[in-house]
């Protein structure tokens, strides 16, 4: 049942929209004046749908209609002012306020009913509205296949986090992992099994990450990580993860893999001018690249 709130000052109107609401199907919400109203829409799982009196003590239907408006909402209400006023010019004032919509008093029954599913409507277009925003601007920032998020939010990430570091001068880390052959793995066991390790790998590094760590994937088999942390802590978490992975094999359908990932890190902290990102990317990928020619399997920093 979806909650409906009703603000009225007076208490024949109160019962009466109360009754009706409820034979309708609502679950009413019942106050009496334009600040009891915003003190319930302050709420958690307040309702969406307003019918507001226009007249009321200590705040008016137009006044409470001005603030709700004022505060800036992803998931706006739908209000109905009520009003036993008919002029033309108080109709417009209302809509002007912030109103969806609004009935004279005394009212018609199916006419109200009317009027109230129109925003039920209205809100229900509006709540989808919303989902497919988030689910776009997630898709738009997010890799498919690990869910991490994609090189050009964590791009993002990145920029910001260096203006943060450097505002607070703090040290920011980031590193460079990459998984070893993984090209034999597609190879060998075919492109779904290499698929299953970078999600798997995805996992592992998840895992051990801190909630104020970041991760995306870079490239294919590529991860770039950011740290907020020392170099020394950053180092320390990659040992960590690096061993999660290397020291518990995967399986995949019948088949026990070996995997291991290389990782490259750098610190940015000298704070002299703001953090140049691309010249940290190059410290973190010559690092990585040095973990593989040393032999791979290994964290080196640079
Ligand atoms: P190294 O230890 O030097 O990193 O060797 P490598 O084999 O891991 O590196 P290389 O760059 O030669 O191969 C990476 C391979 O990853 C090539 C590409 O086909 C594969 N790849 C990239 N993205 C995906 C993906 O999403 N799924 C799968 N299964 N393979 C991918
Ligand atoms: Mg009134
Ligand atoms: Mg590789
Ligand atoms: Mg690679």
């Amino acid at each position: 049942m979806m909650k409906l709130l009703i603000a009225d000052d007076d208490l024949t109107s109160r019962v009466l929209l109360e009754n009706l609401t409820r034979k309708w199907g609502w679950e009413p919400v019942v106050v009496e004046d334009g600040e009891a109203a915003w003190e319930v829409l302050q709420q958690d799982t307040a309702p969406r749908l307003l019918l507001i009196d226009w007249e009321m003590p200590r705040l008016n239907g137009l006044a409470l209609c001005q603030r709700i408006r004022k505060q800036s909402d992803t998931d706006p209400v739908y209000i109905i002012l009520l009003t036993s006023r008919n002029e033309t010019i108080d109709i417009v004032t209302g809509l002007d306020v912030g109103a969806n919509d609004y009935i004279t008093k005394p009212f018609n029954n199916v006419e109200l009913q009317a009027r109230v599913q129109v925003g039920r409507r209205m809100l229900g277009l509006q709540q989808e509205l919303n989902q497919a925003k988030e689910m776009l601007a997630f898709q738009a920032s997010h890799d498919v296949l690990t869910g991490l998020l994609n090189r050009r939010a964590i791009m993002d990430t990145l920029d910001k986090e260096l203006s943060r570091s450097y505002r607070q001068q703090q040290p920011l880390c980031i590193a460079m992992c990459d998984i070893d052959f993984f090209k034999k793995i597609n190879d060998n066991h075919g492109h779904l099994a290499g698929d299953h390790v970078i999600r798997e790998v995805t996992q592992r590094i998840n895992s051990a990450l801190r909630p104020y760590d970041c991760a995306g994937r870079y490239g294919g088999e590529e991860f770039l990580l950011v740290f907020n942390s020392s170099l020394n802590d950053a180092d320390k978490l990659l040992e960590r993860m690096r061993l999660s992975i290397a020291n518990t094999s995967f399986n995949y359908e019948k088949e026990v893999l070996k995997v291991t990932i290389s990782c490259g890190v750098t610190v940015y902290d000298s704070f002299v001018e703001e953090g140049d990102k691309q010249f940290l990317i190059d410290q973190a990928d010559k690092a990585l690249y040095e973990a593989k020619e040393n032999g791979r399997n290994r964290v080196v920093v640079g």
